[in-house]
C-alpha cells in the first residue's frame, strides 16, 4: 500500500516562538490519533527548525526543509546546505516549489542539480511541479508537467526513486482559493503515474506517492484525498494553523 502523507509547508510566516506554538500544538492534537500508512511531515523556516525537531522527536510528526542548496558547501552566502539539514536529523527536502521557480529562478538544470545532491546526501525529496493557468487555459498542462517530470526525475535510478515524493501543484491553486477540482487532480495525477509507469515499470510507479498541493482545506480535503491517484496532500495557507492541519490529517 503507498504511502499517505500531509505535509505542511510553512513558507516564510512562523516567528520561534510562532513556531514552537505550532509544533506543539501539532503534536498535541495528532496525539489520539492512530497513523496507519499516514506520514505526517512540517517544513518550518529553517531559523526555527532545531527548535521544531526538539518538539516533534519521538513523535509521528516529521520535520522537512523547504529547500537547500545544489552545492555540498562552499562560499554561497546565505545560503543552507544538504548536510546541515541532515546534521539536524532531517530526512525530507522540498526541492522545486513554484515560488522557487517563480521569484528565485529555479529551472530544470538547478532542479537536477538540487535532487541529484538531496539524494547524494540519502535525503527524501518532495518534488513540485505544475502548470501556471496560461497553460491549462491553452491545453498545454500535460505537455508542461511532462517535460517538468522528464527534464529533471527521468534519468534517476529505478532504486533512487524510493527516495521521491511528487507534489503536482498547479500554480494557479496555490494560496488563491482556487482548487483543482478531484477530477482535475485524479486525471493529472494518473496521468503522471502512466508516465512513471512507461519509462520505468508499473511496480515502480504504483510505489510512488503523488501529493495534490494548492488550496487544500477542510472542506475540500476529502474529497481530493479520495482519489484513487491522490496520495495526500503539500499544503500551504491550511497548514498554519494546527486544527485545519489536523483536520487534513484526518481526511484520509
Ligand atoms: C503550496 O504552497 O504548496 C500550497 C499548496 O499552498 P496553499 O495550500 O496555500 O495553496
Amino acid at each position: 500500500m503507498r504511502t499517505k502523507i500531509v505535509a505542511g509547508n510553512w513558507k516564510m510566516n512562523k516567528n520561534v516562538q510562532e513556531s514552537i506554538k505550532l509544533a506543539d500544538e501539532i503534536v498535541s492534537e495528532l496525539k489520539d490519533l492512530t497513523l496507519e500508512h499516514t506520514r505526517v511531515l512540517v517544513a518550518p523556516p529553517f531559523v526555527n527548525i532545531s527548535e521544531v525537531v526538539k518538539i516533534t522527536e519521538a513523535t509521528p510528526v516529521e520535520v522537512a526543509a523547504q529547500n537547500m542548496h545544489q552545492a555540498s558547501s562552499g562560499a554561497y552566502t546565505g545560503e543552507i546546505a544538504a548536510e546541515m539539514l541532515t546534521s539536524l536529523g532531517l530526512q525530507t527536502v522540498i526541492l522545486g516549489h513554484s515560488e522557487r521557480r517563480e521569484y528565485f529562478g529555479e529551472n530544470d538544470a538547478v532542479l537536477t542539480e538540487k535532487v541529484s545532491t538531496a539524494l547524494d546526501h540519502k535525503l527524501e525529496v518532495i518534488f513540485c511541479f505544475g502548470e501556471v493557468l496560461a497553460d491549462r487555459k491553452s491545453g498545454k498542462h500535460f505537455e508542461v508537467v511532462a517535460a517538468q517530470l522528464r527534464n529533471v526525475l527521468f534519468e534517476l535510478s529505478p532504486d533512487q526513486w524510493s527516495s521521491v515524493v511528487l507534489a503536482y501543484e498547479p500554480v494557479w491553486a496555490i494560496g488563491t482559493g482556487e482548487t483543482a477540482s478531484p477530477e482535475q487532480a485524479q486525471e493529472m495525477h494518473a496521468f503522471i503515474r502512466r508516465m512513471i509507469a512507461d519509462h520505468y515499470t508499473q511496480e515502480l510507479a504504483d510505489g510512488v506517492s503523488i501529493l495534490y498541493g494548492g488550496s487544500v482545506k477542510p472542506s475540500n480535503a476529502q474529497e481530493l484525498f479520495a482519489n484513487p491517484d491522490v496520495d495526500g496532500g503539500l499544503i500551504g495557507g491550511a497548514s498554519l494553523q494546527a486544527t485545519d492541519f489536523v483536520a487534513l490529517v484526518r481526511s484520509f
